[in-house]
């Protein structure tokens, strides 16, 4: 079955900063599942999955402004050091931060003594990215998963 809108796809991936090594991988482990055509990945990526079909590994070079698009000046945010707990802060390190917005990654780029500037773009902002994609399996969405707009089950949402 080929990928199309409103089918669900479980596929495995890695990524990387283009000509770097790979930063994530769900190889291993258990492939990522999506409702395709419904912005579940970044725009970049779900363009260059379509037509594949399961079985099929492809590699696919993603700019960044189909990414997590360009990396914005004046994202510096002034964060009391206690919303960081326990652990030793070291410039540009990667920390998650809960915010009213729910946790959210973010890059520590100054500690003082009781506050800590954090940079709020994505970690993988500005970054032209490269993604090596196996397609696991490919199926027709459930009505109630196009009507929530994610997948259900193994992969997916449980609720
Ligand atoms: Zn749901």
């Amino acid at each position: 079955m080929k990928i199309e809108k409103d089918r669900v796809v479980r596929f495995h991936y890695s990524v990387a900063e283009q000509g770097q090594e790979p930063v994530e991988s769900s190889k291993g482990g258990e492939p990522l599942a999506i409702l395709y055509g419904h912005g579940n990945i970044i725009p970049g990526l779900e363009k260059a999955m379509d037509g594949r079909e399961a079985g099929e590994s492809f590699s696919a070079e993603v700019p960044a402004a189909e990414a997590y698009g360009e990396k914005r000046e004046g994202l510096t945010q002034r964060v009391p050091k206690k919303h960081f707990g326990e652990q030793r802060l070291v410039p540009g390190m990667q920390v998650v931060l809960n915010t009213n917005f729910g946790p959210r990654a973010v890059t520590i780029e100054k500690v003082g003594m009781s506050v800590v500037d954090v940079d709020l773009n994505h970690p993988m902002a500005g970054k032209d990215l490269h993604f090596d994609i196996d397609v696991v399996d490919v199926r027709e969405a459930t009505p109630e998963e196009l009507e929530h707009g994610h997948v259900h089950g193994e992969g997916g949402h449980h609720h």
